[in-house]
């Protein structure tokens, strides 16, 4: 598309509206700030810019390296790097000497919230409520309202745009079973996502259960183990999957975040690409190494005075059903599949490290459903420059941002995706080459008839010939 709004008239409608500002919005933002020509405006439901707030633990480390910021992959010039927000406030020294690769989570939200602070065309304080296209103006119209303490809202007007960017996000998951017990506000039963606000209430609980096997059920566990006392740690830690297994770091298996295998994934046939997801959940739901050493390491630190921590870690357990106690407490049904074992545990108070879930987008979408075109199990299908595939009639784009782990892969949440993915919309966008992306991101060729072009030398060592399908 090429950019047709006249910058000056507060009336012009935006060339591109993005609902939701977490890193992903944050990064397209932070991109097409230099694009002066391109009318945008950003709206977020909260009253500020703030990411994960209740896993902001003191030590949690971000999973990717600080280069995968908001924009460094795509253009280290850029003023949003987070190397520009240390030089801004004075840390670039200490952070030299520092040698932190991984920096906090605490100092990666503080960088997001620097690039927030600073950018005109972001709107805190608005939520989204319907999205629908008019056809006489060809724009869509965006119902914008101010969420109140109440759960109500107060309408807060609307916006025009000729191009939509979604970035919704993730929500917290809770468990069937658990969930009226989470929704009990008398009760200790808490999600993750929930965990700073509650910790004093968890410290003083006699006995407390983290449900997840995941990374932040390793930092809630490692969390509470460190702050209860030697010896009467009172901690359960059970979850699903069969082993406490670390997270894939390996150099080769890291290029499963790359364009090159975001590429490659898309290309492959729906049930296939259905079967490899849940396949590849070490690549992303697992816990990080140096999480899982730290957990054992406080352990063991525990029994250097003789004794034991008074801790139970379970995985490969299932939650089949909970209950409140009319004595007090609460009981927990589990069971244990590979040995064909269960049991009731009894506890004060629950965790629930059960992961997030995408945000369904059919809400937000519901005007748009009969445009929408859909894959075989209903969800919306989606191109390789992240559009939604819509009907012909409707000829305004909606780009989508991190909804798309079924059409794109394991590298639809991860970070390090975020910058490329929107220099990538950018570029469908403008219609042109706002920023110049690598043609190659990976040595592993992905698949034997690859798209991404090899590099000349490769193609001279060991040329493929294609074959034709099934030969
Ligand atoms: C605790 C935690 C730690 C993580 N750490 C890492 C990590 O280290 N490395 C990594 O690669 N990935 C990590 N992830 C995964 C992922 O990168 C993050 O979840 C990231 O925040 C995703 O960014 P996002 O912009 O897509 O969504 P979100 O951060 O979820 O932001 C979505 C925003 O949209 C807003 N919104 C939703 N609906 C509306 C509406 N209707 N109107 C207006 N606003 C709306 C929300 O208020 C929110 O601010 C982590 C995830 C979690 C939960």
């Amino acid at each position: 598309m090429t950019p047709t709004a006249h910058p000056d008239d507060p009336a012009a409608p935006h060339d591109l509206v993005g609902i939701g500002i977490g890193p992903a919005n944050l990064s397209l933002a932070a991109l097409a700030h230099p694009l002066t020509r391109l009318r945008t405006a950003f709206y977020d439901q909260r009253p500020h810019f703030t990411w994960h707030p209740g896993l902001l633990l003191d030590d949690a480390t971000v999973q990717v390296p600080f280069l995968a910021d908001l924009v460094t992959l795509v253009d280290p010039t850029s003023p949003w790097t987070f190397l520009n927000h240390l030089k801004d406030r004075e840390r670039l020294y200490p952070f030299y000497f520092a040698e932190h690769f991984h920096i906090r989570r605490t100092e990666y939200d503080a960088y997001c919230r620097w690039v927030a602070g600073r950018l005109p065309a972001l709107h805190f304080g608005h939520r989204a409520d319907a999205v629908r296209w008019n056809p006489e103006r060809a724009l869509f119209e965006i119902d914008l309202a101010r969420p109140a303490a109440d759960g109500g809202a107060e309408a807060t007007g609307r916006a025009h745009a000729r191009n939509v960017v979604l970035g919704i996000g993730s929500e917290p998951h809770v468990p069937g079973p658990l969930g009226p017990l989470a929704e009990d506000p008398d009760l200790p039963v808490l999600h993750a996502a929930d965990y700073l606000a509650h910790r004093d209430t968890l410290l003083a609980a006699g006995h407390v259960t983290v449900v997840g096997t995941g990374q932040s059920g390793a930092e809630v566990f490692l969390d509470l183990l460190r702050r209860r006392p030697a010896g009467r740690e009172r901690l359960h830690w059970i979850g699903r999957t069969e082993a406490f297994a670390p997270m894939e770091y390996s150099k080769l298996g890291l290029e499963h975040f790359t364009p090159d295998h975001t590429r490659y994934f898309h290309d492959l046939p729906e049930p296939v690409r259905d079967r490899l997801v849940p396949a590849q959940w070490q690549l992303h739901k697992a816990v990080d190494a140096a999480t899982l050493a730290a957990v054992h390491d406080e352990l063991y630190r525990r029994t250097l005075h003789g004794g034991w921590p008074d801790t139970v870690l379970t995985p490969g357990v299932r939650v089949r059903t909970a209950g409140r106690l009319a004595a007090g407490g609460i009981e927990l049904h589990l069971e244990h599949p590979v040995q064909g074992t269960r049991t009731r545990l009894v506890t004060d108070a629950v965790v629930l490290a059960t992961g997030h879930r995408q945000r369904p987008l059919d809400r937000l979408l519901a005007a748009l459903d009969p445009h929408l075109r859909r894959d075989r199990a209903g969800r919306p299908r989606i191109d390789e420059h992240f559009r939604l595939v819509l009907d012909p009639p409707v000829t305004g784009t909606v780009y989508v941002q991190n909804a798309e782990l079924h059409t794109h892969g394991v590298g639809a949440p991860d970070l390090g995706l975020a910058a490329w993915r929107s220099a990538t919309i950018l570029n469908h966008l403008t219609g042109g080459q706002a920023y110049r992306l690598p043609a190659r991101t990976a040595f592993t060729t992905f698949g034997l008839h690859p798209r991404t072009p090899q590099v000349p030398s490769a193609r001279r060592a060991g040329r493929l010939t294609p074959l034709a399908d099934g030969t």
